[in-house]
């Protein structure tokens, strides 16, 4: 409360994709969302984000909820799991559907890439072609695969700004940055963009701590929030922790799996957490630690992490 406003109550999370173990670098993510909950007074929830189901390894959310249980990390509701929300990313979608902004599109990877040669410029961003728009004006026999999310909403390109607590003013236009981005995929699997702009609202999420190499997402996130008529929470991506090859770690590059056996190890990696957080090294047990860690957090420069 300030100023008499009610201003809503502080919800954080932490959304691991249940791809692996947590690593040394997903550590700094739950750490940090963690941290930024407790030093609100907030709550601090766990979602599974397991609806990429070829990506996910049996087991591995089981791993992750016991690994963020040894550092200490426990969360205050049961852990969701997306698997079990497709309902709700439906109702989503036909809610855009129904206004407008979202199309069935029947394009193969192929018709993309002729549709871009023709045009002469095949637009490509982090690998993906950007899609051209082909379907916007109806499938033309063509049976539906994916569903697309209109950005040329009006015909105008839609340019999205927004301040990230750490990275400051980001702007990003997405129409023609990203272009009309996949909800629903060709194989029937609920897009990431979608499932976690729906979940973070249903959650009253009000905060987003996570790494910085989902920065680029939050334009498209924002886009889908506004769509549905959602609230936009606050963003701060944190420091990534970099692999051999100079890239973000993961387990591609090297990232071993957390060694959590003894309270040593544990300290171990919450200190090597911190320490990318700009936090001092804490010493003494696990509980005085992250209380530590929670008071400088706290404190007026707490989440003042260099960029
Ligand atoms: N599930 C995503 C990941 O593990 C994180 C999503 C998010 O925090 O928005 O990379």
């Amino acid at each position: 409360m300030r100023d008499g406003l009610s201003q809503p109550p502080y919800i954080g999370r932490f959304a691991p994709s249940p791809t692996g173990p947590l690593h040394a670098g997903s550590l700094v993510a739950a750490l940090a969302s963690w941290l930024d909950a407790r030093a609100h007074g907030g709550q601090w929830l766990v979602r599974i984000e397991d609806v990429d189901t070829p990506r996910c390894v049996p087991g591995a959310a089981d791993t992750i909820l016991q690994q963020l249980a040894s550092c200490g990390l426990l969360p205050d509701a049961p852990a969701v799991y997306q698997s079990q929300r497709g309902a709700l990313y439906q109702q989503a979608l036909d809610q855009l559907t129904r206004a407008g902004l979202a199309y069935p599109c029947g394009c193969t990877r192929q018709d993309i890439a002729s549709a871009l040669a023709i045009k002469g410029h095949a637009r490509e961003r982090h690998g993906e072609l950007i899609y051209p728009g082909t379907c916007r004006a109806g499938l033309r026999g063509k049976p539906a695969r994916a569903w697309r999310f209109l950005t040329l909403q009006t015909g105008q390109s839609t340019k999205v700004s927004w301040t990230d607590r750490r990275l400051g003013l980001q702007t990003q236009n997405v129409s023609e940055q990203v272009g009309d981005f996949v909800l629903r995929r060709a194989d029937g699997l609920w897009a990431y963009q979608l499932a976690v702009v729906v979940d973070d609202a249903a959650q009253g999420v009000t905060d987003v701590v996570r790494g910085e190499d989902l920065a680029d997402n939050t334009a498209r996130q924002i886009l889908l929030q506004r769509a549905l008529g959602l609230p936009t929470p606050r963003y701060l991506h944190t420091p990534l922790v970099l692999g051999a090859n100079g890239e973000k770690l993961s387990k591609q590059n090297g990232a071993q799996a957390l060694l959590l056996s003894d309270p040593l190890a544990v300290l171990a990696a919450l200190n090597t957490a911190a320490t990318c957080l700009h936090l001092p090294a804490a010493s003494g047990t696990l509980t005085e630690a992250l209380a530590q860690w929670v008071k400088q957090w706290a404190a007026p420069m707490g989440t003042k992490i260099p960029r």
